[in-house]
């Protein structure tokens, strides 16, 4: 697939205003700063579409963006920014469990972390609050273009161990700044949507 439409549809601040449940959706969820809004315009090919460095902190809203007038991606606030998680209510708000627990639509998960890094505490609750709730997650891990050649092999394990993904979950190594990766993100979305 090749996206070529991509557009802003709302802001969804409660369970009343999230649009009718008649598109499939793709979230987009990781901590702040790790290249959410980066890879979601690079999936898009278009550099403005979600905003980059937004402020973290901010009211929780999910952020809709209407793709190929066929689907919706889902843009979640990124998580953990100096907070403690105590629990995943805390975490990542009530209204964001609700829309994981009931939306029927919603048919994967894009978790981002960074490569560079061990995955978070935060990291690691999201992903298996999603794997409770059998989700099919994709762990995206982010800006590759850091890592030298030689050390990828190592921040993979890390990743792997780390979230204790097992063999049928996927983790995709990706750029925004290199495109890497984003053919395999693509055949991910055709995977779900030819379903
Ligand atoms: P968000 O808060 O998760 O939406 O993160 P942003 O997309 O705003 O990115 C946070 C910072 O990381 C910005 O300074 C980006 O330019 C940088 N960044 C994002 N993706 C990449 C990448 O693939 N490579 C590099 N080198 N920097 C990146």
């Amino acid at each position: 697939m090749l996206i070529k439409q991509a557009e802003f549809i709302k802001s969804a601040v409660d369970k009343n205003s999230l649009p009718p449940e008649d598109r499939i959706e793709f979230m987009f969820c990781g901590r702040s700063n790790v290249g959410k809004s980066s890879f979601i315009n690079m999936l898009c090919n278009n550099h403005k579409l979600a905003r980059t460095s937004s402020n973290p902190g901010k009211t929780q809203t999910l952020n809709f963006f209407e793709i190929n007038h066929e689907f919706y991606f889902v843009d979640v606030p990124g998580y953990g920014y100096a907070r403690v998680s105590k629990s995943i209510k805390e975490t990542f708000g009530k209204m964001i469990e609700e829309y994981v627990t009931t939306r029927k639509s919603l048919k994967m998960v894009f978790l981002l972390v960074d490569f560079r890094h061990k995955p978070s505490e935060d990291d690691c609750l999201m992903f298996n609050f999603l794997k409770y709730h059998n989700l099919p997650v994709t762990v995206i891990a982010t800006k590759s273009d850091k890592i030298k050649n030689s050390e990828r092999k190592k921040c993979k394990e890390v990743i792997l161990n780390t979230l204790e993904l097992k063999e049928d979950d996927k983790l995709i190594i990706t750029s925004s700044e290199k495109k890497e990766g984003l053919g395999l993100v693509l055949s991910t979305l055709d995977s779900v949507i030819e379903k």
